[in-house]
């Protein structure tokens, strides 16, 4: 796959990174994860706004403005030649030797490019299972930090349990996904974990709002506890990668009656005529 890092197109896997490199040694940085479809990227506004949140949030100064990054990620995808691919970019404070204080260097940006797999037909017909495990992230989790061991290590774990994400819950409710938001449909109105600063505010997730909103489905942002995931009719995950995708077992027992459900097979169905 196509690579880039500070100014230079390389290939992803060329070895570039210094030793002493921030992300590489504090995960000191930010990112974005960008779908590209038929070579247009979805929602990148909206990525770009959320990922100049994210460095602010971390006092990053990524020294590149929205429209340069752009262009550097369109030259890069006609680079790779690729139109149906997936783009990670990701700031970190920079190349400096090994202290914990901010140096005075300009930031890194790398990227990468690479041809994208949808999920299989197979799991998107039958649904997904998840698992429920103990949200352990920090307080800043709208903050898209490199920083993902807890992500990591639920999602380690619920695929070990034959699951496909982590469901996490934090002071008896549930917030999101390792990597993905959390939707659950009751008497045909959507609900999902409130925008706070302890979930990750998904750019997929905004567009299922959208979505909802045209289709006319009420969607709450309300906060619900794993009793109200279990009594659900339908259950969903949302991100870049899985976009909408149907849950259909929680720690092997069927929500609603087992299968995909309306709701959300028409949100998906609404957000393949948008991407
Ligand atoms: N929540 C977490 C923790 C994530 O890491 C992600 C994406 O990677 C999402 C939600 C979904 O966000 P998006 O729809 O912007 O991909």
């Amino acid at each position: 796959a196509m690579g880039y890092f500070n100014g230079k197109f390389i290939h992803s896997s060329d070895l570039v990174l210094p030793i002493e490199e921030r992300g590489h040694q504090f995960g000191d940085g930010v990112y974005e994860f960008i779908r590209v479809y038929k070579g247009r990227p979805f929602m990148m506004n909206q990525h770009m706004e959320r990922f100049f949140k994210s460095a602010d949030a971390i006092r990053l100064n990524i020294g590149k403005t929205a429209e340069d990054i752009i262009a550097i990620v369109e030259d890069l995808i006609e680079r790779s030649g690729e139109t149906n691919c997936d783009v990670y970019m990701q700031a970190t404070r920079g190349i400096a030797p090994r202290n914990h204080l901010f140096p005075n260097v300009e930031a890194s940006i790398s990227m990468t490019v690479k041809p994208f797999k949808l999920i299989s037909d197979d799991i998107r017909a039958v649904g997904a299972t998840v698992k429920l495990l103990p949200d352990e992230r920090w307080q800043h989790c709208w903050i898209k930090s490199l920083n993902l061991l807890p992500n990591i290590l639920a999602k380690q774990e619920a695929f070990e349990a034959g699951a496909l994400e982590a469901v996490l819950v934090r002071d008896g409710f549930i917030t999101e996904g390792s990597s993905s938001n959390f939707f659950i449909v009751k008497n045909g109105e959507i609900l999902t974990a409130p925008a706070t600063t302890h979930i990750l505010h998904g750019i997929t997730r905004m567009a299922v709002k959208e979505i909802a909103l045209d289709l006319g489905i009420n969607l709450k942002e309300q906060k619900f506890t794993p009793h109200e995931l279990l009594a659900a009719d339908e259950a969903f995950l949302s991100s870049t990668g899985l976009e909408i995708l149907p849950v259909t077992k929680v720690d092997g027992q069927k929500i609603g009656n087992g299968r995909p459900g309306m709701v959300t097979v028409t949100l998906y169905e609404e957000f393949l005529k948008r991407v």
